[in-house]
């Protein structure tokens, strides 16, 4: 997260004014920009797994809030603007919870390890059938 103490901010701030890109900067030049601090933070902290996860994790990290604080934004307004392209909507999920009583028929028998391939709701086998209760779905052996 970036939002470190206002302290902290104005020494990087001084360093990022010195930076001016010029509107026809192509993305590889931030690109190398990025690149050259990420070398120098592998230098000072060292070379490991973990200094690469770290890496990792802060440009993943950079990557989704400027999503969220500004591309998802920015998206609303060209929605608002051109108008919706997704013509579907998402699947409900079939199964919400499953029943604290399950009625009980002595030629069954519930299965705690096979669960339904189709909602995961675990299946009852009897005659060579297992059966889900939950959403029908049924395969005999
Ligand atoms: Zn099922």
């Amino acid at each position: 997260m970036p939002y470190i103490e206002q302290g902290q901010r104005k020494p990087i701030d001084d360093l990022v004014r010195l930076i001016k890109f010029k509107s026809d900067c192509k993305i590889g030049i931030f690109n190398y920009l990025i690149t050259r601090f990420m070398c120098s933070w592998i230098k000072s902290k060292g070379e490991s797994y973990t200094t690469y996860n770290e890496l990792i994790g802060v440009l993943e990290a950079a990557k989704l809030e400027l999503y969220r604080r500004l591309v998802s934004k920015y998206e609303d307004t060209k929605l608002a603007s051109s108008g919706e392209c997704y013509d579907i909507e998402p699947s409900a999920p079939k199964i919400a919870f499953e029943p604290s009583i399950k009625p009980k028929n002595t030629n069954e028998i519930e299965t705690d390890k096979i669960r339904c391939p189709e909602c995961n709701f675990p299946v009852v086998q009897s005659e060579g059938c297992m059966t889900c209760q939950n959403c029908g779905w049924s395969k005999c052996s």
